[in-house]
């Protein structure tokens, strides 16, 4: 019996999942959802609104859990998004998935069928093993089968996200349980308030003892950041060390602007010299992952010592020996490391220094013809350089940035001052992120959002340019436009499977929800469109031409294209 077939007198006291589900949230302090409304959460979603919470709705549901993923990477807080069953849940997991691979903090909940049919295979509508679904994509996964087992729930799925390694958490709630009726005493009773979710994780004293004492005897050290450091929100401890040590450091894409760009520390510009040519690497939550080349040759020196900074000890050793595990939260362990760091402990390393400092200059020099260059039409260098002048006096601006070429230069071009105000492919070096993303930084910052999309990228995520017109969100997006997966197909020839349709008005999408299109085929216009859309703070969408034949095959990870070594050229 739901609540609304109550007897009259008895209905007052009586209340039912759906306003569990949001009583739960809003007593943890969860202040919005992203989703996409449907058969059984339609009135989960009304109710949540009437009672305070922000919706945000989207037209797919791996956006809406993109923006989740995000907004969790940006507050510490689970994102929550909230979908319908079996099509829509699995559209969700996508994202799930991806904010597992990421170590974002996020909770997907779905809406599931009668379980006595889905588990005798009876055919419901939309039918899906939800629960099993999601488990091996999940950091954890839960089903609720009572409603006097919410508020549990819920507790359990935040904390999962946010304890320890963050990650995503899959909660399943049944029709069933959000239609059933519980009397308001013991619903009051079983909520409950999380207290502590991510509790500080101080390291051991003789782990931090270890590595300072390999870093004392160091020669060439270098410290490499990783977004897990942005995500811990420890960037004046870990700046205070490295300025205190005086040694150079490398950010991992999103954990740019930790430390800005412009730092005079920052190695970025000798990437590959001072991966291979440190005596001690400082590894501060970031992992030996491909990103990294796995710790191993030819990047890296197998002599190496690293010091490894994660929270998640069976990270350590995942795939090169680590000499000095420190396992602890970030903003604890450089507390710690701080605190323990004596005075000239770790000498200034003259020789190290200079010899990067005379790299950083070549390489800056070697790009700075590429990237003062005028072609026409643009290529991703002198288009990024117009973004970039745009962007000069507004440090506040998230980026958001996918695509193959367009993410590779950008990372490059586009300098970062703030943390935490680049989003990019990150692990999986996915695609489809950027819409999701970019409306979840909005909608958890307030600030300015330009997502720098390749033409192709953008399209995995395009039809939630209506979500950010819907919302009057300051979401700008610039696509490269070069027709194509990578570059265009030559004018002479049929569509290739990575052409696109050449010469596309991405600018009239957006036209088509009220916000502003631009077509801009030169640097200064591009320059001008972007700083004309900023100061709006509404939606807008920069349709960038540039050169069909600019750009490679795969970006730089054509080495991951299993046929590169027999077919060189196919790029061309
Ligand atoms: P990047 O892609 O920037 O190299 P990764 O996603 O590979 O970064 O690594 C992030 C690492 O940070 C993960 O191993 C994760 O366990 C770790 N991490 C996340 N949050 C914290 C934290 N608060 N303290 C310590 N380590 C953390
Ligand atoms: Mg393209």
């Amino acid at each position: 019996m739901s609540a609304a077939e109550m007897p009259e007198d008895q209905a007052g006291n009586m209340t039912d999942g759906f306003h569990l589900v949001v009583e739960a949230l809003k007593l943890n302090g969860i202040d919005t959802i992203y989703g996409v409304a449907g058969i059984p959460i339609t009135d989960l979603l009304r109710l949540a609104q009437a009672e305070g919470l922000r919706y945000f709705g989207f037209r797919h549901e791996q956006s809406a859990g993109n923006a989740a993923a995000i907004a969790g990477f940006l507050t510490q807080k689970p994102g929550v998004c909230m979908t319908v069953s079996a099509p829509g849940f699995l559209n969700g997991l996508v994202a799930l998935a991806n904010a597992t691979t990421n170590c974002f903090p996020m909770i997907l909940i779905s809406g599931s069928s009668d379980r006595a049919i889905v588990d005798l295979e009876q055919g419901d509508y939309e039918e899906l093993d939800q629960l099993n679904a999601a488990r091996p994509y999940a950091k954890a996964a839960y089903r609720v089968n009572r409603p006097q087992d919410i508020g549990l729930g819920i507790a359990r799925a935040i904390r999962a996200a946010v304890s320890g390694r963050p990650g995503g958490v899959y909660l399943d709630l049944t029709a069933e349980v959000l239609g059933a009726a519980l009397d308001e005493a013991t619903a009051k009773k079983s909520l409950i308030k999380v207290v502590d979710p991510a509790p500080p994780q101080p390291p051991a004293a003789h782990a931090v003892a270890r590595a300072l004492e390999i870093l004392a005897g160091a020669r060439r050290p270098l410290a490499i950041l990783g977004k897990g450091a942005a995500y811990a929100r420890a960037e004046a401890e870990i700046r205070a060390f490295i300025e205190a040590t005086g040694m150079p450091f490398l950010p991992m894409s999103m954990a740019k602007g930790l430390l800005p760009d412009d730092h005079p520390q920052s190695a970025a510009a000798a990437r590959s010299y001072v991966i291979g040519n440190a005596d001690v690497v400082l590894l501060v939550g970031a992992r030996l992952n491909w990103l990294l080349s796995h710790g191993r040759a030819p990047l890296w020196n197998s002599d190496t010592q690293i010091i490894q900074v994660d929270i998640e000890p069976a990270e350590i050793d995942s795939n090169r020996a680590i000499a000095a595990p420190v396992v602890g939260d970030i903003k604890s362990v450089f507390a710690a490391l701080n605190a323990a760091i004596k005075p000239g402990q770790i000498e200034r390393q003259a020789a190290w220094l200079d010899e990067i400092d005379k790299r950083k200059r070549q390489n800056i020099e070697r790009m700075a013809a590429r990237l003062n260059a005028d072609p026409s039409p643009m290529n991703f260098s002198s288009a990024l350089r117009a973004v970039r002048n745009a962007l000069a006096d507004r440090p506040d601006v998230y980026i958001v940035n996918e695509g193959a070429n367009t993410l590779d230069f950008a990372r490059n071009i586009i300098d970062m001052r703030e943390p935490r105000h680049r989003l990019d492919s990150g692990t999986w070096g996915v695609m489809g992120i950027g819409m999701g993303y970019a409306i979840g930084a909005a909608a958890v910052t307030g600030r300015p959002v330009v997502a720098i999309e390749g033409d192709s990228a953008f399209g995995f995520s395009g039809m939630e340019i209506e979500t950010i017109c819907r919302y009057d969100l300051p979401v700008t997006t610039v696509i490269f436009n070069n027709n194509g997966v990578y570059r265009g197909d030559p004018e002479d020839r049929p569509y290739s499977p990575t052409g696109l349709i050449r010469g596309a008005r991405y600018d009239r999408i957006i036209e088509a929800f009220g916000g502003k299109g631009y077509h801009v085929t030169d640097t200064p216009g591009l320059t001008a469109a972007l700083q004309e859309a900023l100061a709006s703070r509404r939606p807008a969408l920069i349709n960038a031409v540039i050169d069909p034949t600019a750009g490679t095959e795969s970006g730089h990870i054509q080495a991951l294209n299993p046929r590169s070594a027999i077919a060189p050229g196919r790029s061309a």
